[in-house]
């Protein structure tokens, strides 16, 4: 669920102050907020005075539990005030794990912006990746493969993929491995994977990705 906050900005064309309501914490299942981040667009008001555009000075959070994000948005001005935001997010976080317990887990690293194009530049490479990971469920559907769902914060800190196809009914890295062979054989166009495979071959410590919950 999102909430909006009243607050008072003033613009900076015609230097007049206005109150207005902005978003102060964004659920990731709000498609439309979600668009608008992906547009560089939230919580961008226009002034009642002179009509001009103006960015609120307002710090924001983006919540996605499916996806692991939990990001906060600072404004940019913030961003040589190491004590100022850290406070603030050391609070938020506070009162979000008080109102939603056990169901924000307690090793999900928040992420840090400043101004939302970090985030909607985040956005859209997750949608990408899902469009690519449709492919490849189409693919390893079609093989008889099985699939390991990863957890997403692991896979986006590794800029690799969370869905694994692997051979037979658990995923040892013997099939994953297996998995990966075939499915980058029946399609060379997976990058991701086969890029994935190729370290992960490499790396002979390497276990077995972390599941999602
Ligand atoms: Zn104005």
């Amino acid at each position: 669920m999102s909430f909006q906050d009243e607050i008072e900005t003033r613009c900076a064309a015609c230097a007049e102050s206005f109150e207005a309501p902005v978003w102060s914490l964004i659920a990731g299942d709000d498609e439309t907020l979600r668009n608008q981040i992906k547009a560089r667009e939230c919580n961008l008001l226009l002034c009642p005075h002179c009509g001009e555009a103006v960015m609120p000075d307002s710090p924001w959070i983006y919540y996605e539990p499916a996806a692991e994000i939990l990001a906060f948005v600072f404004p940019e001005s913030w961003s040589g005030d190491g004590a100022r935001w850290r406070e603030r997010l050391d609070g938020d976080l506070a009162k979000m794990r008080s109102a939603l317990g056990e169901r924000l887990p307690a090793d999900l690293e928040p992420e840090v912006f400043f101004g939302q194009e970090g985030l909607g530049a985040l956005l859209e490479a997750q949608d990408w990746r899902a469009d690519e990971r449709d492919v490849m469920a189409y693919y390893a559907k079609d093989l008889g493969l099985s699939v390991l769902k990863v957890r997403p914060s692991w896979a986006r800190a590794r800029r690799v993929p969370s869905e694994l196809p692997f051979r037979g009914s658990a995923p040892t890295r013997e099939a994953l491995i297996a998995g990966l062979r075939e499915l980058v054989a029946a399609n060379d166009r997976l990058t991701a994977w086969s890029e994935f495979l190729a370290a992960y071959e490499k790396d002979a410590g390497a276990g077995v990705p972390p599941a999602a919950r």
